[in-house]
């Protein structure tokens, strides 16, 4: 089972900030950020390639959690980032997609 899968299931433990049936939220454990929270579909998808049609709801969902999110940090007037790195290339480590949400800092553009 991946590591956000444990995660989802309760088996290693993180800092849940949001829970519904369709996703999970949690603090990441190298914030990058004043906020930085993971956003996951409870759903295991690795990458964003692996998406289908049938998944268009829980990714909609990803984003209005990070939305409400923001909202409940008072970072949603200053502005944040949300994204989701795909692959080698884009840095991703954990092959579970995961919206980063991060805010309450001023962000460079573009990234690294
Ligand atoms: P990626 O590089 O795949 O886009 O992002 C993976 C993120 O997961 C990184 O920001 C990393 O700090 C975070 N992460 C890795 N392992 C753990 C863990 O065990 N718990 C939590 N909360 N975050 C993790």
């Amino acid at each position: 089972m991946c590591l956000f899968c444990k995660i989802r299931d309760g088996q290693i433990p993180a800092k849940v900030v949001h829970r519904d049936e369709q996703c999970l939220a949690f603090e990441d454990i190298n914030p990058q950020a004043p906020t930085h929270v993971l956003i996951i579909p409870n759903k295991h998808i690795a990458t964003v390639s692996e998406l289908v049609p049938e998944d268009r709801e829980v990714v909609g969902q990803l984003f209005l959690t990070a939305a409400k999110i923001a909202r409940e940090r008072g970072i949603a007037d200053t502005g944040y980032r949300v994204v989701m790195n795909t692959g080698d290339n884009a840095g991703q480590t954990v092959f579970h997609i995961h919206l980063h949400l991060l805010g309450g800092r001023p962000m460079h553009w573009p990234p690294g």
